[in-house]
């Protein structure tokens, strides 16, 4: 198995750069069989309708990966919490659960964005309780493109969304949540991103690897092969 790993992205209108990178990523690893994208590849999603040509060539790019056969499992992040399966069956992917346990490298092995592991910031989890119900959700799909791309630039610009990619913006993990994430999922192994704070750690319920977000200067990645892990940086531009 060759799989690759990677998540916080936050692809947009202004990152034409880091959006190449993404794509001659793909075309330098093929042939692969899996990718997992782990959540905030959009810096936002305002619903698998979108038509915007960012929207749209992600789509593509994705859709070419997965006719040529390679595997593509996506989970919703902060960010891009809106995706779902309309963008799934575009890409030929799948939408996982926001957190899934997957073999990896011979391991059962906990997948999530991460965000769920920041328990210090109470307004963002109560956030995200609203965001991620179906009402919410329904009331926001049944107002236009144009309305909910107006509502993305208003919750962006809100402090609650900690507007800024900066990590010192974003909280770190809960180490309490991690270790009752970990053995609620009974799994010795999670990756995760999020945090934008890329490295491999050991906790007594076993290895937290932490993907890192992409910048103009370098993105991050996990790769699977047989039965070896390694969080590789890779410069940009
Ligand atoms: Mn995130």
């Amino acid at each position: 198995m060759h799989r690759i790993f990677v998540s916080d992205i936050h692809l947009s209108d202004d990152t034409p750069d880091i959006e190449a990178a993404f794509i001659a990523l793909l075309k330098k690893e093929f042939p692969f069989d899996s990718l997992v994208l782990l959540g905030d590849v959009f810096e936002a999603w305002v619903g698998d309708d979108d038509d915007a040509p960012l929207a749209e060539r992600i789509r593509l790019a994705l859709r070419a990966l997965s006719d040529a056969g390679t595997e593509v499992l996506f989970s919703r992040g902060n960010r891009d919490f809106m995706l779902g399966e309309l963008f799934a069956s575009d890409i030929g992917g799948t939408l996982l659960a926001d957190q899934t346990v997957l073999d990896v490298a011979g391991q059962p092995t906990l997948l999530l964005h991460g965000d769920i592991l920041c328990t210090d910031d109470v307004d963002y989890q109560q956030f995200r309780q609203l965001v991620h119900s179906s009402e919410w959700q329904a009331e926001m799909m049944s107002k236009s493109l144009d309305e909910r791309r107006e509502l993305a630039r208003q919750l962006r610009s809100m402090s609650i969304d900690a507007a800024s990619n900066k990590p010192e913006d974003i909280m770190d993990v809960n180490q309490d949540a991690v270790v009752s994430v970990m053995r609620d999922a009974d799994v010795a192994v999670m990756v995760h991103g999020h945090t934008h704070r890329p490295d491999r750690h050991q906790h007594d319920t076993g290895e937290r690897i932490v993907l890192g977000d992409w910048t103009a200067q370098a993105g991050w990645l996990l790769r699977e092969q047989g039965s070896q892990l390694s969080l590789e940086r890779f410069s940009i531009g």
